[in-house]
């Protein structure tokens, strides 16, 4: 079991600069999800930590350690791979107790060690077939089988289950998960899919073109993104944006969205005159008649318990998510009411979120009573 920090982590590949000084902490124990769209430096994130990349600078502190520069096979982790690395010529029991046997296991060991491994995969009856004619879920077990009966400090997976059909894949992530609370082992799971990352993971990464945009537990990264881009890759629809252009004192509880004011979460600092956006997610918005602040319906989507409500308002287009027996109809002008706690500010430009008085924000939740 093992503690990873992550300090100042860079790796370039000539003059392209993969991952930028990554920081993050991964306590023992978590299971910790590296998040992020395609080629924004994930892969790399792992290996390093791994031993397969040399970083071209800063720490990968394991349990207090740098191990930055040593050897993979120093560094006591796991990786277990996208494709399953298993030797198709040789049965199950082998394939496991390969990695005891090449460490200089004695047999008789590593039978009982691959048994206790089994057991706990539940692949004991499958323990003398061949791997290749197993299935894919089978397949995943044997790897898994592989990489934790070397108990090894941690576990790195790179989209462990990204080869498999949806139904199966939500089925594998359970599993694992489950298995991760059984043996309780430092894992860090790298995938693209921000459901999968929401689901599974005790903290997120997010990474962005090799940057760090945030990292936190699923809530706080939800309810409150650091940047714009969080804010827009996690959740689905994903959080509305509504630009506006500011002036603000600090503490001020309101802003003016195109002529109406609108309750937000006071700033820690004031604005003058710039651009700033709103963000809403989609489940913190009422439609209504009475409100001041209006926009037109141009689609409904039905999905069952909820329908997704397109509008368009004065500040951009909103995605809401309201019950499907509230009627709304096309072509129709309601009004938005949003949910004041739930609200995030980010600056225009940088797309960075603007520091909220969060005391000022849990007092005003109090007040506001919003279903
Ligand atoms: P994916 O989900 O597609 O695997 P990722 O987030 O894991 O993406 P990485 O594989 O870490 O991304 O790659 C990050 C960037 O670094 C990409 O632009 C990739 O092309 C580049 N890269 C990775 N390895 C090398 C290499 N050995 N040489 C040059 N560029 C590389």
């Amino acid at each position: 079991m093992a503690e990873i920090v992550i300090r100042n982590l860079r790796k370039e590949f000539g003059a392209f600069v993969a991952v930028q000084e990554s920081t993050f902490n991964v306590a023992d124990g978590e299971f910790f999800m590296l998040l992020g769209p395609s080629g924004c430096g994930k892969t790399t994130t792992l290996r390093m930590i791994a031993g397969l990349e040399l970083p071209t600078s800063g720490q990968i502190l394991l349990d207090g350690k740098d191990v930055a520069q040593m050897r993979a096979s120093a560094r006591d982790i796991a990786f277990v791979f996208q494709m399953f690395a298993l030797y198709p010529h040789m049965n199950v029991r082998k394939n496991i107790s390969y990695p005891l046997l090449s460490q200089g296991m004695s047999r008789r060991d590593a039978r009982s060690k691959v048994e206790e491994v089994a057991r706990i995969l539940d692949i004991e009856s499958i323990l003398d077939r061949p791997v290749g004619g197993l299935s894919s879920g089978d397949r995943q077990r044997v790897a898994l089988g592989r990489a934790i009966v070397r108990q090894p400090k941690a576990f790195l997976m790179d989209e462990p289950l990204g080869a498999l059909d949806a139904e199966f894949r939500e089925r594998m992530a359970e599993e694992l998960r489950a298995l991760h609370d059984r043996m309780g082992a430092t894992t860090i799971y790298v995938t693209h899919d921000q459901l999968e990352a929401m689901q599974m993971g005790d903290k997120i990464v997010v990474m962005n073109h090799g940057v760090v945009e945030q990292w936190g537990t699923p809530q706080e990264i939800y309810d409150r993104p650091a940047t714009m881009f969080v804010a827009n890759f996690i959740g689905s629809p994903p959080m509305n944006f509504l630009r506006f252009e500011a002036t603000l004192e600090p503490g001020a509880a309101t802003a003016r969205l195109s002529g109406v004011d609108i309750p937000i979460p006071p700033l820690e600092t004031g604005v003058s005159g710039r651009e700033l956006v709103l963000g809403v997610r989609p489940e913190h918005v009422r439609l209504g008649t009475d409100g001041a602040y209006r926009g037109e319906v141009i689609a409904t989507e039905y999905l069952g318990t909820t329908q997704i409500v397109t509008l368009k308002s004065p500040n951009g287009t909103l995605r809401v998510r309201a019950p499907s027996g509230q009627p709304v109809h096309v072509g129709e002008t309601v009004s938005l009411d949003f949910n004041t706690a739930t609200l995030s500010l980010f600056d225009a430009g940088s797309g960075q979120a603007m520091k909220v008085d969060r005391a000022a924000v849990r007092a005003a939740m109090k007040e506001q009573s919003y279903g």
